[in-house]
């Protein structure tokens, strides 16, 4: 092992978790003279128009109503099934899917996890439902998918309704159909980290036609028509400017999920028989959002943590991908379901996960050496 050690050098240039897609510009500026022409910058143009469709056949979707940040479509989806009171969900993802309910003045319950999938755990969900549950918001972390299926049956019998949070599910098929038709509505986020992006941005999945002009309107201020304003909604309009740089993004989706499965190959090919490195089969076929891997301190010889400081010295910024945990912040620890007890599964998965650097400007060298460093660590 020191030997090994020896011979691992340190990245000349900071080497991150995520790498956005930066498009040619000259196309890009080529689609902005197409805006500067039209003299619409913003409000629901020709670039939206064109990338909600193109993200619809994408996505493998009816509609899509594009927003301005994958957080704002997310309170707009719990906003259009009226959801309130209590809504059961994951203490194991981002700030911004507990927070879209408590800005809506919803009590998230908060439901442990699976150790696998690192998903909410349906059978679980059950034990969770008091009278003021109208809803399930469910995760596919990772790009996992949740257990659509068990959740649509416990939803049905008890009359809940489900929202999915697909912000780490770009493009992903589930029982031959796109991810963002299961549940009530699904949300994508087009944020910079995400494998498609619009710099900043994000997107509803509409059902239909009379969705999509529902939740439009619900971006728009609850303007329906000159004069006419039917709710108290607040701005989540996607730009043109927007619009137009996803509408290049979009061009090299598929040669950047090329770029990622080469390097998810060679994660797995040299981290799988690492004694105290777990990541699940699941991960391996759907993932090409992140790569995570669990570490087992008793096996590893090191902590996540102690992994996370030790790659710094590399350049190395691996991400602590989700910590803390939701139901440990200040604003939820005092909530009864935040409990540690009840969230046992999500707790330690919260305390061993770890992001490795995942994306297509990084080289099948870069993927090699950094799985050197972290092998250099083991016991
Ligand atoms: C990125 C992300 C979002 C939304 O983020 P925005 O930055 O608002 O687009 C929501 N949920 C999860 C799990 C995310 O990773």
């Amino acid at each position: 092992m020191q030997k090994n050690k020896k011979m691992i050098k340190k990245f000349k240039n900071p080497i991150y978790v995520s790498g956005p897609i930066f498009p040619d510009l000259n196309k890009y500026v080529d689609r902005l003279k197409e805006v500067w022409d039209s003299g619409f910058i913003t409000n629901s143009g020709k670039q939206v128009e064109k990338l909600e469709k193109k993200l619809s056949k994408v996505l493998d979707v009816p509609e899509m109503s594009l927003s301005s940040s994958g957080t704002s479509a997310l309170f707009n989806s719990i906003r259009y099934c009226k959801l309130s009171g209590e809504v059961i969900t994951t203490p194991f993802t981002f700030a911004s899917t507990i927070h879209s309910l408590t800005a809506n003045g919803i009590t998230p319950v908060f439901c442990d996890i699976d150790y696998e999938t690192m998903n909410i755990d349906p059978e679980r969900i059950i034990q969770l439902i008091t009278p003021k549950t109208t809803g399930i918001l469910g995760v596919h972390i990772f790009g996992v998918p949740c257990e659509v299926n068990r959740i649509k049956e416990i939803a049905d019998k008890y009359g809940l309704k489900v929202v999915y949070d697909a912000a780490h599910a770009f493009g992903l098929k589930y029982d031959r159909i796109g991810i963002g038709n299961y549940g009530d509505a699904s949300i994508f986020s087009f944020h910079a980290t995400k494998l498609f992006h619009t710099a900043e941005g994000g997107g509803i999945v509409c059902k239909n036609k009379a969705m999509k002009k529902n939740v439009d309107i619900m971006r728009n201020f609850g303007i329906k028509a000159n004069e006419k304003v039917v709710g108290p909604e607040l701005n989540g309009k996607m730009s043109e400017i927007h619009a137009a740089l996803g509408l290049e993004v979009l061009r090299y989706i598929e040669d950047e999920k090329r770029k990622r499965r080469k390097i998810l190959n060679i994660y797995d090919r040299r981290l799988k028989n690492i004694k105290g490195i777990i990541f699940n089969t699941e991960l391996k076929k759907y993932n090409l959002q992140y790569f995570v891997i669990k570490i087992d301190k008793k096996l590893f010889g090191k902590s996540r943590d102690e992994v996370n400081g030790l790659f710094k010295a590399y350049n190395v910024y691996t991400r602590k991908y989700f910590y803390p945990l939701c139901s440990n912040y200040p604003h939820y620890k005092n909530n009864i379901s935040s409990e540690r007890s009840k969230l046992a599964v999500a707790n330690r998965v919260s305390k061993e996960v770890l992001a490795l650097p995942f994306h297509g400007n990084l080289s099948e060298e870069d993927a090699n050496s950094i799985c050197d460093i972290l092998i250099s660590f083991s016991k």
